[in-house]
């Protein structure tokens, strides 16, 4: 299966988001996904590009709104993949509010957030996870805010899945994506995507150097909600992997009785005369 469109990214060279798109694609084609079977829901920043440049269907939404409008999707046709897609202002900043109830709902789609700690599209501003004392345009001498940690804010919240990657390691994210895309209920991935042009702080070196990847962590276990909570506490959220997994929760559609099997698109929804007749007569 070909993912690959003729869009080409108009994203500067060398940005993490490369290696994302790179992921999804490589990772829905070992999975034997057809392209309309998946859907990529975005919200805005220039990894909100990101649904138009995967041959699937796409939509690029407004700012911090990916995931209303990707539950809506799953609601109306629960036979599709779908994955929201967007960066860590988007996600973590406006979209913050969509994101807990998000974790609460449960819903089965995959969140893949590129967390770059900084506003990219508008040119380098602070965004909610830069790091206190970093420096930006929007904070020259040094953030005085603490950076908000998605890990943390994730399995507090009550998440199901919870992974972290890194653009550079495309093998381990490849594999996450699978993982995510196969749990059914809400998956959250926050991929550490570095932004080369405005982010001179939290560069590939810097990754390479503080990340700890837990698939070479021994003894670490995902199913272990504590272990999971005091390894993101420990490593201030730089850690690579999946961080936990509950296979217990059920997903939300999975708990509505009668919920539709057939998609709006493919089911028959006219009104039957007679039905309809009475019902006019009844507010005539
Ligand atoms: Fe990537 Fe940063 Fe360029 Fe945006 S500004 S495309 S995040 S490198």
């Amino acid at each position: 299966k070909d993912f690959r469109n003729d869009v080409r990214p108009n994203w500067c060279p060398g940005c993490g988001d490369f290696a994302v798109q790179a992921s999804i694609q490589r990772a829905l084609a070992a999975m034997g996904k057809e392209p309309h079977e998946v859907a990529i829901v975005s919200g805005i920043g220039c990894s909100g590009r990101i649904s138009g440049y995967i041959n699937t269907y796409g939509f690029h939404g407004v700012h911090g709104r990916a995931l209303p409008a990707a539950q809506g999707l799953k609601l109306a046709n629960r036979n599709l993949t779908v994955i929201a897609a967007g960066g860590d202002g988007d996600g973590f900043g406006i979209g913050l509010n969509h994101f807990m109830h998000a974790v609460r709902r449960n819903m089965d789609i995959t969140y893949i957030v590129m967390d770059n700690q900084i506003y990219g599209l508008t040119k380098g501003q602070h965004s909610p996870t830069s790091a206190k004392g970093f420096t930006a345009k929007t904070t020259p001498e040094g953030n005085i805010e603490h950076a908000l940690v998605p890990s943390q804010i994730a399995l507090a919240a009550g998440i199901g899945f919870l992974a972290q990657g890194f653009s550079s390691d495309v093998n381990q994210l490849v594999s996450l994506i699978q993982q995510a895309v196969e749990y059914k209920g809400f998956a959250l991935i926050n991929v550490f995507s570095p932004c080369v042009t405005y982010n001179k702080i939290n560069t590939y070196d810097f990754f390479r150097e503080h990340i700890t990847n837990l698939d070479q962590v021994e003894g670490y276990d995902p199913t272990d909600r504590a272990m999971a909570m005091k390894t993101v506490i420990e490593t201030g959220g730089l850690c690579t992997g999946l961080i936990y997994k509950d296979e217990s929760r059920v997903a939300y559609e999975d708990q509505i009785p009668g919920y539709r099997e057939t998609p709006i698109l493919e089911a028959d929804l006219r009104l039957d005369p007679a039905v309809f007749d009475s019902f006019v007569k009844e507010f005539a």
